[in-house]
């Protein structure tokens, strides 16, 4: 006899046996406390059913009604069907099942039934019948109300009912409520065992949604609680007091007011003791870089030194020459895999800024002085690579930034516990990109359109998508395109390839090549995709932009727009599902980068959402990020209000349940 615990498998549950408990595996049920959380997606409300005579032509309906006449159809061929006249006071229907016959022993006239399926017209004699989904006979016993569970091929409702009736009653008791009672009664919260049971048993409908209310508010309580820990594990570290002395060096435009809101914002916390923890959340061309750039000559004029990761060597590149400009005085060094052999490490010791990719994570590189990191597009490192840079240093601020808008609810739950600034406005002077869709048609027109823009002296990106997640066939599809773009159609013009496999070196000289103008349309596969920056380049062209998620089409266009003159972005697409048309239309509509990540999220979902499939998302039993986005922020707020005392008291809780994914 097993110990009865929450963590038993439930293979040992009476009447589930290694198979039943595949099929529940499959389902995501694997222990009883799963199964105690794998809740009803629906119910039959049997205390609202029809009459036979009250139905129309319906999906769904119940019925209560006695079995008046059995006959079979068929009944020697494969396809048989069953007939069974139903009567209650009201009429009669016939009900119909499909291969089923079997059933013909189970019937026995005057029996009575709960039958559900679908209401329509049978188109032989005109007359209503209900095909059958389910149905029930009535022992006198069964529940008013019907808990519908998820399903999985070879489990059937009836054998789920029974065994979470049974697995609900038998340990239900080992569940333990451990929101404080503070919390229920400001929140309105009911019991969690009254949730759990009245959500597997309910005796009546009008409650169902105050239970729910309560299990999600749990999730997100105990998660939300785990981030305030981790945030408190940074904060009571003693950091580094900066002194922030305006020297006001001169800066080559003026801020616009959402930088020096930020800028702001990263002051206060560097004047702090305490590690700063701060991302920077910023549409592509919103300025992010200028604001890290002033954060770092803080530091640096304090005596520190400062670290800026980025993900790729173009990008680390980029924003080494353009702080260059930004900090002149201060000694700025590039590290990454390519620069790295040719530099001795000590030469990057005396440095005051180093830019790099994750070459700056190595154990050979050491800082005399670390006092600032910043990691640009922070969500493409893991969460360590993260922590092993911080830790080159005796907790100096950390500074983090993303051009990626997260909506709300996934920033409070992925970055729950990093303070959070926003760069909503972009400089003075852009002309917001002009989008439009390309069907094949209209194709010709379109590069007759890129032709008068390119003899005017303008530039061009042409992004080919990944092809069926292989670099090869990606590469090939590329260099097709620019091959075909060179030959057939801007044969007067420079046309130039970047893609994923080449070389540092080899893209750098590319990009260098474009930035000085000798290549006129730049084919690319998705390398582009964060941060370039090339004022000139007015047009971007996405081929198969049917292909490329929402969050990912509007980085690209990111790209353009960034000089004073009109940009326009051409998809070139064949949109054919929903979805696809969905994501066009976004683009077409908007250019606010956070409206465009709400819509992504809609349709994705949290799990696939751009950049976060690597980071996961955490396990909850019942809450979802996007459906449950108020009910997070009630949670939120209640977690981070609770006492010193109630937070300690559950501090095992939170890492039985989340120690994992955030990390103790
Ligand atoms: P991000 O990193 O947020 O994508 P950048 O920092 O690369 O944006 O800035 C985009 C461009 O805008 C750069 O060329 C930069 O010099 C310019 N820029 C940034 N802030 C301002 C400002 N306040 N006024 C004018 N131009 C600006
Ligand atoms: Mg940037």
């Amino acid at each position: 006899m097993h110990k009865k615990a929450l963590d038993t498998p439930i293979q040992y549950i009476k009447g589930v046996g290694p198979k039943l408990a595949m099929l529940f595996a499959k389902l995501g049920v694997r222990t009883v406390e799963n199964l105690i959380y794998f809740l009803p997606r629906d119910y039959e409300d049997r205390t609202r059913m029809k009459t036979i005579s009250q139905l129309v032509p319906s999906p769904l309906e119940t019925i209560k009604a006695k079995i008046d006449n059995v006959s079979v159809s068929n009944a020697r061929m494969r396809n048989a069907v069953l007939k069974v006249r139903l009567i209650d006071q009201t009429g009669r229907i016939e009900a119909v099942w499909f291969n089923q016959k079997y059933l013909l022993r189970m019937f026995r006239l005057g029996m009575d039934l709960f039958v559900t399926g679908r209401v329509e017209i049978n188109s032989f004699s005109g007359n209503l019948q209900i095909s059958v989904r389910s149905f029930e006979i009535d022992t006198g016993s069964n529940p008013p109300i019907v808990p519908v569970y998820p399903l999985t091929e070879g489990l059937f409702p009836k054998k789920i009912r029974a065994i979470s009736e049974l697995v609900v009653q038998d340990y239900l008791d080992l569940v333990v409520d451990l929101v404080p009672k503070s919390v229920k009664d400001k929140y309105k919260l009911c019991d969690l065992k009254t949730a759990l049971s009245s959500l597997h048993f309910p005796k009546e409908m009008k409650n169902i949604q105050k239970y729910q209310y309560r299990l999600i508010f749990d999730d997100f309580f105990f998660f939300q609680l785990g981030l305030g820990l981790r945030r408190e594990k940074v904060k009571v570290e003693k950091g580094i007091g900066f002194e922030i002395n305006r020297r006001g060096f001169h800066l080559p435009f003026e801020l616009t007011n959402a930088q020096k809101r930020v800028l702001d914002e990263i002051r206060n916390d560097m004047k702090m003791p305490v590690p700063m923890s701060r991302l920077i959340q910023g549409d592509v061309g919103s300025g992010k870089t200028i604001v890290a750039a002033l954060a770092a000559e803080i530091a640096i004029s304090n005596g520190y030194q400062v670290a800026l990761m980025a993900p790729t060597e173009i990008l680390a590149n980029q924003h080494f020459l353009k702080i260059a400009t930004y900090l002149k005085g201060c000694k700025i060094k590039l590290l990454t895999g390519t620069t790295q052999r040719k530099k001795k490490t000590a030469e990057l010791l005396d440095a005051d800024l180093i830019v790099g990719t994750h070459a700056l994570i190595e154990d050979k590189i050491s800082f005399k002085k670390l006092g600032l990191v910043i990691i640009d597009e922070q969500h493409r490192f893991g969460v360590l690579q993260r922590a092993k840079l911080g830790k080159k240093g005796t907790n100096p601020d950390l500074l983090f930034l993303t051009a990626t808008p997260i909506p709300r609810s996934l920033a409070l739950t992925l970055y729950g516990d990093l303070d959070r600034s926003i760069i909503d406005e972009l400089p003075p002077g852009r002309t917001p990109v002009k989008t439009h869709y390309v069907t094949n048609k209209k194709r010709k027109g379109a590069y007759e359109f890129i032709r008068k823009e390119v003899q005017a002296g303008r530039q061009v990106f042409v992004v080919c998508p990944l092809v069926q997640e292989s670099e090869k066939l990606d590469l090939k599809a590329a260099t097709d395109e620019a091959n075909n773009l060179q030959n057939f159609v801007f044969t007067e013009f420079k046309v130039g390839l970047l893609h994923g496999r080449m070389k540092g070196e080899e893209k750098d000289q590319i990009m260098q090549a474009f930035k000085n103008k000798e290549i006129n349309i730049l084919v690319s596969t998705t390398v582009i995709e964060v941060g370039i920056d090339i004022p000139n380049a007015t047009i971007m062209v996405i081929e198969h932009a049917e292909r490329f998620g929402l969050s990912q089409l509007h980085q690209l266009r990111g790209r353009i727009g960034r000089g004073s003159s009109q940009s326009y972005c051409f998809l070139f697409s064949i949109a054919k599902t929903q979805d696809s048309r969905t994501r066009i239309k976004a683009m077409l509509d908007s250019t606010d980068g956070f409206y465009i990540a709400e819509v992504d999220l809609k349709l994705r979902g949290p799990g696939d959402f751009c950049g976060i499939r690597q980071s996961g998302l955490p396990d909850f039993h019942v809450a979802d990020i996007v459906r449950d986005e108020e009910i997070l922020r009630v949670a939120r707020k209640a977690a981070f209000e609770l006492e010193k005392e109630e937070i300690d008291a559950l501090k095992n809780e939170v890492k039985r349940r989340y120690g994992k994914f955030l990390g103790y």
